[in-house]
């Protein structure tokens, strides 16, 4: 068996000599299937890495992808340089942004993308004369990525432990799962006016004119697929406005219809001044991000650039023509098949599904999602303060993997899913019957636990 101490150093793995973890072997995409070294079809219900939204062989991207590569394999966007691929692509984002985003810069990660928007507001704010205004709230279970920057303003405790991190002017604010933290009896309406009120005082207490920008996803992937009260956003941006603070939506996870809607910022009604976006962007097949930004901002940016010599930032693929060409592909394609609509139709057969299998079911403590992203929890007597440590999501996840040949991810006590949107209302209910049957068969363990 091949494992995790073997020659490449995999990332969030268990790396132990004593205890590596067994390595999965994919060879082959089939639609929504992955097939394995061994031969063995697995449904990929995690569509990836939250990525490949249409499938693990949609050839319209590889031929895309084989188009470009054939005329034009590479040029770079900087100093004055451009290709029709990456020009094209902005035009799509524009297009297709909410509010008044009307620029854009290209990234090959979510992470770089992630400092992009950050680099850019620091910048922002330089110009305009206020070098102390700096500082980033982000929010406690958030997911920003694995650069250094993007690590510190993630909200969860392993990407900070061992790296010295948080670095930088970075603070967290509380996170809006209601379930995990609402205080006992407390509405989800009276929990989210606590966290708008706990903003307020984190922004008062570190002194209005330091707080630069907000930045949040609109629905939480990593930390566990958290879904904020409906009123969270309409009581945490007026916050934001009094305070001339930005927001940046992080929508690496929730852009191009994963929630139902083209981006999470709308589901949720916001207007962000920066929307990060990447992942699906390519459909999952190519590296590339975008960092999109109000002409506000980017015309303040501008202006000093012109003494400076340009916004010092970018990355050798940024913009990449190859990635552009496939992710131009994979908008068309988003298009043509209306891939919004079918995710919001398919979205309620899906929920409908996952709460009749498991809501009030024993040791499941929350069932939550939109779109086509779910979470099913689990808990000791399903009591969101107390937690199995972990053991509990990670073993029934194996379950799922090794008996029902689905891949599926554990994110604390949960087990969380993120079918590719192509998925089928029939593939969505025979997912639900497999975490059913896998969930009785590791039930006698969780009791144990
Ligand atoms: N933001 C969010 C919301 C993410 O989910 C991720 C990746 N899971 C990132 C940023 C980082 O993206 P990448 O891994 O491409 O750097």
């Amino acid at each position: 068996m091949t494992t995790a101490s073997d020659s490449i150093l995999h990332p969030f793995t268990n790396l132990s000599q004593t205890a590596p973890a067994p390595i999965r072997t994919f060879a082959k995409g089939d639609g929504l299937y992955v097939i394995g070294d061994d031969g063995e079809r697995y449904f990929e219900a995690m569509s990836g890495l939250w990525s490949v939204s249409l499938g693990f062989s949609e050839k319209r991207l590889a031929d895309a992808a084989t188009r470009q590569l054939q005329s034009l394999p590479f040029y770079h966007i900087f100093m004055s340089s451009s290709h029709e691929q990456v020009r094209e692509l902005a035009e799509a984002l524009i297009a297709r942004a909410p509010g008044q985003l009307a620029h854009v810069g290209f990234s090959t990660s979510g992470s770089e993308a992630n400092e992009t928007a950050v680099k850019a507001v620091w910048q922002y704010n330089n110009v305009l004369g206020r070098p102390q205004k700096k500082k980033i709230i982000a929010r406690w279970d958030a997911y920003h990525g694995s650069t250094a920057l993007a690590a510190s303003l993630c909200g969860l405790p392993n990407m900070h432990s061992g790296f010295d991190l948080p670095l930088g002017p970075i603070l967290h604010t509380g996170s809006p799962h209601h379930w995990r933290h609402a205080k006992p009896g407390e509405t989800e309406e009276a929990f989210a006016t606590r966290l708008a009120d706990e903003l307020e005082q984190m922004i008062q207490r570190e002194g209005p004119d330091t707080i630069a920008a907000f930045i949040a996803e609109p629905i939480m992937g990593a930390g566990g697929v958290i879904v904020p009260p409906a009123s969270y956003f309409d009581k945490i941006v007026p916050v934001l406005k009094k305070h001339d603070i930005l927001l940046i939506a992080d929508e690496i996870i929730c852009g191009f219809g994963r929630t139902g809607t083209y981006w999470g910022s709308e589901l949720c009604g916001i207007e962000p001044d920066i929307l990060v976006c990447g992942k699906q962007l390519s459909g999952g097949y190519l590296p590339i991000s975008a960092t999109l930004m109000t002409d506000e901002i980017y015309s303040v940016i501008a202006t000093e650039t012109s003494r400076s010599g340009g916004f010092s930032h970018g990355f050798t693929h940024s913009g990449n023509p190859v990635c552009a060409a496939v992710a131009n592909e994979a908008i068309r394609i988003y298009d043509e098949r209306d891939i919004v609509a079918g995710v919001a139709r398919k979205a309620e057969v899906f929920h409908a599904a996952l709460r009749e299998a498991f809501t009030g079911a024993e040791h499941v403590g929350e069932v939550r999602g939109v779109g086509l992203l779910g979470a099913v929890e689990l808990a000791p007597e399903g009591d969101p303060r107390r937690s199995f440590a972990d053991k509990a999501g990670a073993l029934w996840a194996r379950d799922i993997y090794e008996t029902e040949k689905t891949v599926v991810r554990a994110v604390h006590d949960a087990v969380v899913l993120c079918p590719p949107l192509i998925v089928e209302e029939g593939d969505l209910i025979a997912l639900v019957e497999r975490l059913r049957r896998s969930y009785d068969r590791v039930l006698p363990q969780i009791r144990a636990l």
